[in-house]
């Protein structure tokens, strides 16, 4: 592991490696082989492609130096990486997580685990107090994200580590929309962090990956068993792609950052706009306690519209950002959350969580801000 003492900045362009050890090149190559050669009959450091590669070494070293892990894994997505944090729950666990986390944890909560015989109480985890009432004698796990997936609402992730230390639970903290930049939840004392890093991470809406890692070396031994075991790993075109794009986040995450910070105070003036959930906006649920826990308030907000009409024809009118169920790309996101990002999600339970056919979720490019504006004012007069 490389040098842990450089500030994350310094971190992001550098990385675990920089250049290719064997040829000195200023990108760490796409090792793409399938199988490594036993030199004097002995394995070296790689000797079969699930078990690790070159390329995907790259961007696992970037998360455990970001997050201050001890190692960091790499896998096909965002929900293999949390599927994979998950497996250090077994039959018979039982899991709290949000009411409002992102749709397809939903999905993965409600329809694959409990088929391994784990049960989920889906709670409002920004309040302590429900995560206690929820626990159970069979309570072994914790699932946060935070800000929530769309509404922004603010979880206290060292209260909640605490709380879980208290009984016995494991602590997965899904950061995808505050990236190792912005919050490190290890450090608050939770046990494990996931990232889709299809989102800012990979930044250029060009790739699927994701990543975890944890401070804690059994742990790590057991997400590294599961990793190997299914093979549900980073390939090395993709490995490349992430690492290249972990390379920028900064200057990236900061230009959506200014972004999203404008376009909320506008929206929130608009008189077609009827909310904004921003955790940079003064008036927001949590917001102190996010400031305490994070460094800002990243690049991703909701607004509300009257109805679904009214979000049909802002999506129609827009012509720069892409319509689609993503975000923390370099190109503005506008999002339905109703039809796509919580399309898992039964619609009553959406209603109840306040995500209404009216909520759109925008993830701020880097695009120049007055044309942004230009665009969305235009949509939302129309
Ligand atoms: C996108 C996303 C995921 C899932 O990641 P994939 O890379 O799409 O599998 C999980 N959590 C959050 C918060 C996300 O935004």
């Amino acid at each position: 592991m490389a040098d842990k003492t450089y500030r994350p900045a310094t971190q992001l362009v550098h990385q675990g490696a920089d250049r290719d050890p064997v040829t000195g090149a200023s990108a760490i190559p796409i090792y793409q082989a399938s199988t490594y050669h036993h030199f004097d009959g002995e394995p070296g450091e790689f000797d079969y492609a699930r078990g690790g590669n070159p390329s995907r070494k790259q961007p696992e070293e970037a998360i455990a130096l970001l997050e201050g892990g001890v190692e960091g894994f790499a896998y096909a997505s965002g929900m293999a990486a949390i599927a994979g944090a998950l497996s250090l729950l077994k039959t018979g666990d039982h899991l709290i997580a949000p009411a409002d986390l992102y749709g397809g944890s939903y999905r993965y909560l409600t329809r694959i685990l409990p088929q391994h015989g784990i049960e989920t109480s889906f709670v409002n985890t920004s309040d302590l107090r429900q995560i206690k009432a929820a626990l159970q004698p069979n309570t072994k796990g914790l699932f946060l994200e935070t800000p929530a997936n769309p509404l922004c609402s603010i979880t206290d992730l060292k209260g909640a580590a605490d709380l879980a230390k208290e009984n016995g639970l494991l602590t997965i903290v899904d950061n995808t929309f505050m990236t190792p930049l912005l919050q490190n939840p290890l450090a608050l004392g939770c046990d494990v962090v996931v990232h889709s890093a299809t989102k800012f991470l990979g930044g250029h809406s060009d790739l699927l990956a994701g990543l975890s890692t944890t401070a804690d070396p059994e742990l790590a031994r057991r997400l590294k068993l599961w990793n190997n075991s299914t093979g549900a790993v980073l390939p090395p075109f993709d490995s490349f792609l992430l690492a290249r794009g972990i390379k920028t986040l900064k200057v990236r995450l900061e230009a959506g950052q200014a972004n999203a910070s404008i376009l909320a105070r506008r929206l929130e003036e608009h008189p077609a706009v009827k909310k904004v959930f921003f955790p940079g906006l003064p008036h927001h649920p949590g917001r102190e306690l996010h400031h305490r826990q994070a460094r800002s308030a990243g690049a991703v907000l909701a607004f509300e519209l009257k109805d679904n009409a009214a979000a049909q024809k802002l999506m129609k009118s827009v012509k720069l950002p892409i319509i689609a169920p993503s975000l923390g790309g370099v190109e503005t996101i506008l999002t339905h959350c109703w039809s796509m990002s919580h399309a898992a999600m039964p619609a009553p339970l959406k209603k109840e969580l306040g995500i209404s056919p009216g909520l759109m979720r925008l993830s701020a490019g880097i695009e120049d801000v007055e044309d942004l504006w230009d665009d969305l004012s235009n949509g939302l007069q129309n």
